[in-house]
């Protein structure tokens, strides 16, 4: 493993009754009044939940800022930073899925700074001070809720990037997983695809010894997989909701990557293609993630073979290659149960466009920690996809 110092500073408030918590978790945080809530498109007013904050929230001076859209856009956090200065806004309470958050990420980042807000996220410039912000997260997926990093869409370019720092750590998040009960059925696997991407993400890493990790990791799927096929089901099925809340927030808060980083190519892949076409990052990742097993595993089977024994369980008996192909059709095959799109055919995407999508993946040059990838691989990565 490489050194490494573990830091985690977001209180995570999670069960039935952890909304009501809401008063006091923000008292801890500012003395002051005036509250900005931010949300998407407008599930929490369906669901009861935006009455209920606004209850909650009685004795506060609260602005509201909605229609922070399903991956987020540089052009709608400028809106909202525009009223933070504006009002002077105390504390701001993020409530929804990864866009939402992410997006509060980079609002609480670029309200104390005169520059444009993609700066920050190019890291032209660091961020010394936020706005203090928490979460009620509506969405399990992203793990955006426990942690620092933050994906931001800029349609004027086409660039889809991620950006991170530690003063952006939700102070606080507080998940019920009742509030899953109302998701749309692709919004659900989109999630579950999700949540599974960022532990294989961190599975394929550059650790000689990653062995705490890989059990955590195969074992987190486990759960995931069965929770979700239970969720899909019987969609108010509590202990289902609460075990992919749980296993997405734990998913990407830290835990299963210490002592190294994990690949994250794949992540790059499908934000280049989000970036084009505004797919559901989930839908991307279920489609590229088994393309770039093909690809990769060419090069570094015994990694996948032991994929494939770790988290399906197959015949130890089985040759390399048979453990291998067994994996990647294990993952393939849970994905297809679940609905989960697997071309990008399926969303009328077709190879015009990948010599683009190959360029924005390469910015910075060749990327992926586990195994590098140039343009050569990443072209004909997208063609397996296709
Ligand atoms: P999302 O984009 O936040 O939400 C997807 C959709 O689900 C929205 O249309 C939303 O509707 C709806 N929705 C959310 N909660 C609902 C509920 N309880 N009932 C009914 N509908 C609900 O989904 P996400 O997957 O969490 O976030 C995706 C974004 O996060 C992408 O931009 C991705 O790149 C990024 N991401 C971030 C990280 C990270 O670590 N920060 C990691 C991976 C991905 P409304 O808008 O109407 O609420
Ligand atoms: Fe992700």
């Amino acid at each position: 493993m490489n050194s490494f110092t573990f830091y985690n500073p977001t209180q995570l408030v999670f069960g039935k009754d952890s909304i009501e918590k809401l008063p006091q978790m923000i008292s801890q945080f500012t003395e002051g009044k005036k509250i900005l809530v931010t949300y998407g498109g407008g599930s929490i007013k369906k669901s009861g939940l935006h009455t209920k904050i606004m209850n909650l929230l009685a004795d506060y001076e609260v602005y509201e800022f909605g229609g922070i859209e399903p991956n987020p856009r540089l052009s709608t956090v400028k809106k909202a930073v525009a009223i933070v200065k504006e009002k002077e806004i105390d504390f701001i309470l993020a409530v929804g899925g990864g866009s939402v958050i992410d997006g509060t990420k980079l609002i609480s980042a670029a309200s104390k700074l005169d520059n444009d807000p993609w700066d920050i996220v190019t890291r032209k410039v660091t961020p010394t001070a936020v706005v203090p912000f928490g979460t009620i997260l509506t969405i399990s997926a992203t793990g955006s809720e426990m942690n620092s990093g933050s994906v931001i869409t800029n349609w004027e370019t086409n660039e889809k990037l991620g950006w991170g720092s530690p003063l952006v750590f939700p102070k606080f998040s507080l998940l019920n997983p009742e509030i899953l009960y109302t998701l749309p059925e692709n919004q659900t696997v989109n999630g579950i695809v999700d949540s599974m991407s960022h532990l294989i993400e961190q599975y394929f890493n550059e650790a000689d010894n990653s062995a705490i990790g890989d059990a955590m990791i195969a074992g987190v799927m486990k759960q995931i997989m069965s929770a979700g096929r239970t969720a899909l089901s019987q969609p108010d099925n509590y202990e289902a909701r609460e075990t992919l809340m749980l296993g997405a927030t734990v998913a990407l808060n830290g835990f299963m990557r210490m002592g190294y980083n994990g690949d994250w190519a794949t992540h790059n892949l499908e934000h280049a293609v989000s970036a084009v076409h505004d797919i559901a990052h989930g839908a991307g990742l279920a489609i590229l993630f088994p393309a770039w097993m093909k690809y990769v595993s060419q090069h570094q089977p015994a990694r996948f073979a032991q994929f494939a024994e770790d988290v399906f369980d197959v015949d130890q008996n089985l040759s390399e290659s048979e453990k291998v192909e067994a994996g990647i059709k294990g993952l393939e095959d849970y994905w297809q149960s679940i609905g989960a799109p697997s071309r990008l055919s399926d969303f009328e995407i077709t190879a015009e466009d990948f010599e683009t999508f190959a360029d924005k993946t390469l910015f910075n040059g060749p990327f992926g920690n586990f195994y590098q990838l140039d343009k050569e691989a990443v072209m004909e990565i997208y063609k397996l996809a296709e």
